[in-house]
């Protein structure tokens, strides 16, 4: 083939390349979005939505990605994009996504749930019998693999499962400074945002150095090879006071 042949060909795969780095790094960003427009069709005199919300306490913070208030409870949404199969346990640190073969793996998102549900509590001091409910949701590339009992959906999912929790529980007036609690309390400063990803990153350094180094992330006991059900795994060795595993 000449050179004059071959040049649209090369334009093709530059911008194919092109796209496919937009493509990886707007993947978080993108399901977020999706999730947004889903969460538009709630009745938005019931139901308000906070989305992005960046939430301090101390010198700590964290991001979650979707709250929803009403007078049925409290939603805190985490969203996921990934594809291939992604399976893990209720309780395990590390879930594994298995993408053609490939493993790779991804911090529990249930327990990172869980995480923010405690981040929210503490920055609104609910009185007791607030709900407060935990949904993790993955778009619907993903095959999942897990208890069927965790709040594990895919995104189309949300909705539906949001509206059937219809008793009140909060009053008018509960919901109304849930809301604007957490709107003040969310650092939207575009400092803070920044401080919080060094922070994650700084975090997730630390807990792979300490696996590499065979050490608990979580408590620095030593990590021991186990069998379990599933098969091999290493385990904390201060089981059971510290329920760290890790999946290969
Ligand atoms: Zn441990």
């Amino acid at each position: 083939m000449s050179p004059i042949t071959l040049f649209p060909l090369f334009l093709f795969l530059v911008g194919l390349i092109a796209f496919s780095f937009y493509w990886k790094n707007s993947k978080g960003s993108r399901g977020e979005k999706w999730v947004t427009r889903r969460l538009e069709r709630l009745d938005s005199s019931k139901y308000l939505v906070i989305n992005d919300l960046l939430l301090r306490y101390g010198a700590n913070s964290t991001q979650i990605d979707h709250v929803v208030v009403s007078v049925y409870g409290i939603f805190v949404i985490e969203t996921k994009y990934y594809k291939g199969w992604v399976y893990g346990g209720a309780e395990s640190e590390y879930w594994t996504q298995n993408i053609y073969g490939k493993k790779f793996q991804l911090r529990n998102p249930v327990l990172q749930n869980q995480g923010h549900i405690r981040a929210i509590k503490r920055s609104l001091k609910l009185r007791e019998g607030i709900p407060v409910y935990s949904i993790v949701a993955f778009s619907r590339q993903a095959s999942l693999g897990v208890n069927p009992t965790l709040p594990v959906m895919y995104w189309r999912q949300v909705v539906p499962y949001i509206r059937q929790y219809d008793q009140p529980r909060l009053s008018e007036t509960e919901v109304r400074e849930t809301y604007d609690t957490l709107l003040s309390a969310g650092a939207a400063d575009d400092v803070a945002r920044k401080q919080h990803v060094q922070n994650v990153r700084q975090n997730q350094r630390r807990r792979d150095l300490a696996v590499s180094q065979g050490r608990c992330p979580r408590c620095g006991g030593e990590l021991v090879l186990r069998n379990g059900q599933y098969g091999r795994f290493y385990g904390c060795s201060n089981y059971p006071r510290c329920r760290y595993t890790l999946h290969d």
